[in-house]
């Protein structure tokens, strides 16, 4: 086994983890040593090729198909320099007060979130597209929302020159999409971070980790040659995202109880809904997601535009045969909504490890979930009909199709009955929880700060932070939190022994 030492190790490249490399990167001007391990390739350039299959292979655990323990729900997590912020939206909120104030987390201040998360707004160029950007799919979103009433508002957006070439979950071919792949990962190695690609870190102990590289046939090859590794480090960052970060940490032998970790999982369940129109409108070129309406928040659930590929879409609609394959062959008609669930945080939603050590997700969805997720068809209908589709296709439809002159009948044309778990494609592309914060280790993993209760060296810096799911897209929050925890780390490490 190779012994390295450093100063810190920061496990994970995605969102929590590069914010944090680049947040503690200007101590290695005064001679610190920092790496992030990185389970994930760093791909070349020329392997950005926007195919659906061989970039699921590449870019996501499990190639995006990663299945709770009952397999009722699809959870897509990036394995990438980068993490899924190679593979995300890049649809960037800033978390409301009213969200915040429900987390309760003492010390956790919303004017320190907001003015973080303005700090990332900038670095990584969030603005608002032009309506010249904007496709028919985006479009019709909007108008059907303003037809019915429904508040409606356009999604800023983290791109540099984009060509609206619609593969940014598959890994923007035009590196026009600004994730930390782009922006805060190789500012960190600029200031002399070490960056190692192709290392699954196994275990921690008492300040060090275990970690093996291995190099998969595509990408950058690994800066470390392959084998086994245990590194030594004053500090240790755990971001390797709400499914991992909860399993390293129960892999590995800690010197406290810690009765809530791998708990309290939350994951916005989506469905992807599908309208038709009469004619073709433009919808897979263009960015995909521009507009979002939040009318019925209190009602658990949100709707946005979306825009997915032939397989991902195919999955997602109930049934198959003749009706599935009319639907598929008509893609340059569909208009798409993706609807999220608000779910709660309950303990046995959670993270445990399997035989060989690898997380297992179970996830139990309330009535309230199911409801909502109902309620979203419906909603999602009034707006495919209200922009002129001819006929819509819901999971919990009382037939393939609906057409237009059933609109009249949407409550009583969409129910819970057919609804059924294992039936229904429901995914998930925001997991949140499992290393809650909090006040104390009764009910919480790390503090206001993200340092491990009664572990001064060990922290946790991402999505696995969130105490409840955030209502808005996650990843400008999980960056904002990162950034105190980069604060933390600074402040303490003068304390830390070498
Ligand atoms: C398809 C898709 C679209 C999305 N769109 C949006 C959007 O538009 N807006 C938004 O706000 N959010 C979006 N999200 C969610 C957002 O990308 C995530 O919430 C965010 O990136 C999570 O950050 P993280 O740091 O928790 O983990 P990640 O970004 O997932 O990073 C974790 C990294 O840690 C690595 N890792 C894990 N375990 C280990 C280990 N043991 N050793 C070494 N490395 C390890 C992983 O390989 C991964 O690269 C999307 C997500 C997906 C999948
Ligand atoms: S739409 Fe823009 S950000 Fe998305 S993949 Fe295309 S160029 Fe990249």
């Amino acid at each position: 086994m190779v012994e390295k030492t450093y100063d810190v190790v920061i496990v994970g490249s995605g969102a929590g983890g590069g914010a944090v490399a680049k947040e503690l990167a200007p101590l290695c001007r005064q001679g610190l040593r920092i790496a992030v391990l990185e389970w994930g390739p760093k791909l070349r350039e020329s392997e950005f090729t926007g195919r659906e299959a061989e970039m699921a292979d590449k870019l996501y655990f499990d190639s995006g198909g990663f299945l709770t323990r009952d397999r009722a729900m699809t959870l897509a997590f990036g394995r990438a320099y980068g993490g899924s912020t190679v593979v995300y939206t890049g649809t960037s909120l800033t978390l409301p007060e009213a969200v915040l104030a429900r987390w309760g987390v003492p010390g956790l201040d919303h004017g320190d979130l907001r003015r973080r998360s303005e700090k990332y707004l900038g670095e990584n160029n969030v603005h608002l597209l032009g309506d010249d950007a904007l496709n028919d799919n985006n479009r019709l979103f909007a108008e059907g929302c303003r037809t019915l009433g429904y508040r409606v508002a356009q999604f800023p957006i983290n791109v540099k020159g984009c060509h609206g070439s619609g593969l940014c979950n598959l890994g923007c071919p035009n590196a026009a999409k600004q994730g930390t792949n782009r922006v805060q990962l190789p500012a960190a190695e600029a200031a002399g971070v070490e960056v190692v690609t192709n290392c699954k870190v196994e275990t921690i102990g008492e300040r060090a980790c275990t970690a093996t590289v291995a190099n998969p046939p595509f990408g950058e090859p690994s800066s470390w040659e392959p084998g086994r590794y245990r590194i030594r480090a004053r500090a240790i960052v755990v971001a390797g995202g709400a499914v991992n970060s909860p399993a390293l940490l129960l892999r590995s032998r800690l010197p406290v109880q810690l009765p809530a970790l791998g708990r309290y999982l939350t994951a916005h369940p989506a469905l992807i809904l599908v309208g038709e129109h009469e004619h073709p409108i433009t919808n897979y070129f263009g960015h995909p997601k521009s507009y979002y309406c939040d009318q019925f928040v209190d009602d658990g659930f949100l709707l946005e535009t979306c825009m997915y590929f032939p397989f991902t879409t195919a999955k997602n609609l109930i049934g198959f045969g003749a009706e599935h394959a009319d639907l598929m062959g008509r893609m340059d008609r569909m208009q798409m909504i993706l609807v999220l669930a608000v779910d709660p945080a309950l303990p046995g939603n959670r993270i445990t490890l399997g035989h060989d050590g690898e997380p297992v997700v179970d996830y139990r969805f309330t009535d309230g979930v199911l409801d909502a997720l109902v309620a979203s068809q419906r909603a999602a209908a009034r707006i495919f009909f209200a922009a002129g589709c001819r006929r819509v296709h819901a999971p919990a439809g009382a037939s393939f199709f609906i057409t237009a002159d059933a609109a009249g009948r949407i409550d009583e044309l969409i129910t819970r009955a057919p609804f059924k778990l294992g039936k229904v494609s429901i995914s998930s592309a925001h997991l949140m929880g499992g290393c809650r914060m909090g006040a104390d280790a009764g009910d919480s993993v790390t503090d206001a700060w993200g340092q491990v209760h009664g572990v001064p060296w060990l922290f946790v810096a991402d999505g696995s932070l969130f105490p409840r799911c955030s209502e808005i897209n996650p990843y400008v929050t999980i960056m904002a939190l990162a950034d105190r925890v980069a604060e933390r780390v600074r402040a303490r490490l003068p304390e830390l022994p070498a």
